[in-house]
């Protein structure tokens, strides 16, 4: 709420007169501040019953989403996670906080042993979902005896999400017994810190833009050295993981794009050479009629796949050993 006489005030300063009020845009963030922001935002704490700073103090961090608005058109406000145990909250247009993984709602099913079948019927939950909110309280709750925790495969995790590597190729592992096994692994606290701290560090520290001019300096320096563009040897050089580009469909467009150049410069050069060699080799050709395999031979290179990457080769090659063939030897169709 503001007063009606601070407002003149600031009017007054700023040489304006009410009317002049109507003609405000406020852009957009501002309107999102003042009508969506949670009212209580230093006193925001985690909701999880099971968590040790349940209701106690704040250790809910932003995650970087500010606001999303979904298919069915309800604004999410405010993603924040809880550094404590990895719940993850958002505000919706009534101020609510809500459990984004629903953890919560599933915690009485899990307190009274629900096995993965029930809380699916209890909770009318797809089957993924609850067989990962299952793996995320293995490691949390003591109902489950004391976690027998591989600190091995721990690390290990650790520095895969470091390196920022695919959950699929992760999941490949031949050190996880099953699904649930990497699962309950994924979803430790120490892994879900990682990410936080990663995503933090990646958004910070690398602005796209700059990314993008790296990416299109380091394919142009590729073709000219004649080195091969692929998306693991433009990632490394840039010093960002596959998977940032990979989920950046300009950049991952850009890339292709120039392999495609590379590739049809490269067929180009070839072509050229073979043109040459054929040339040649016909020039020189003395002492019988020639066929068609005498000039794929010497090149080196078969007929059937010079039809799909250069089928004008293969036609020139044709005519021209007809028309060596006819001058020689006066054959027509040999
Ligand atoms: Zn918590």
């Amino acid at each position: 709420m503001i007063h009606i006489t601070h407002l003149l005030k600031i009017l007054y300063l700023r040489d304006k007169t009410p009317i002049d009020l109507f003609d405000i845009h406020p852009p957009e963030e501002f309107l999102y501040h003042v009508l969506y922001k949670p009212e209580n935002q230093l006193d925001l704490h985690c909701i999880a019953p099971w968590c040790s700073s349940y209701k106690k103090k704040s250790t809910l961090k932003r995650t970087g989403t500010k606001r999303k608005i979904k298919k069915n058109g309800e604004m999410h406000c405010d993603y924040q996670t809880c550094m404590e145990c990895g719940c993850e909250y958002y505000w919706n247009e009534k101020d609510e906080q809500i459990d984004k993984r629903q953890y919560i709602q599933c915690y009485p099913f899990i307190l009274s042993n629900a096995t993965l079948i029930e809380l699916m019927e209890k909770t009318q939950l797809s089957e993924t979902k609850c067989r990962h909110i299952m793996a995320y309280f293995k490691t949390r709750l003591d109902q489950f005896g004391v976690y027998n925790l591989n600190v091995q495969n721990l690390r290990r995790l650790k520095t895969a999400v470091y390196r920022d590597l695919r959950m699929s190729e992760i999941r490949s592992w031949n050190c996880w017994d099953n699904e649930d096994h990497f699962l309950e692994y994924w979803y430790h606290q120490d892994i879900i810190s990682e990410k936080l701290f990663f995503q933090k560090k990646v958004s910070e520290r690398i602005p796209r833009e700059k990314i993008l001019t790296q990416i299109k300096e380091i394919c142009k320096t590729y073709i000219e050295a004649n080195m091969d563009i692929s998306l693991k040897n433009v990632a490394k050089e840039v010093g960002v993981s596959t998977n940032t580009i990979s989920d950046w469909q300009v950049a991952q467009d850009y890339i292709k794009e120039m392999k495609r150049h590379q590739r049809e410069g490269r067929l180009n050069i070839r072509k050229e050479q073979l043109y040459n060699q054929v040339n040649e080799f016909i020039d020189n050709f003395t002492g019988r009629k020639l066929h068609s395999k005498d000039i794929y031979e010497h090149i080196q290179v078969k007929q059937s796949f010079l039809t799909t990457a250069a089928p004008d080769l293969v036609k020139y090659i044709t005519g021209r050993r007809k028309e060596y063939n006819r001058q020689m030897y006066d054959v027509k169709n040999f």
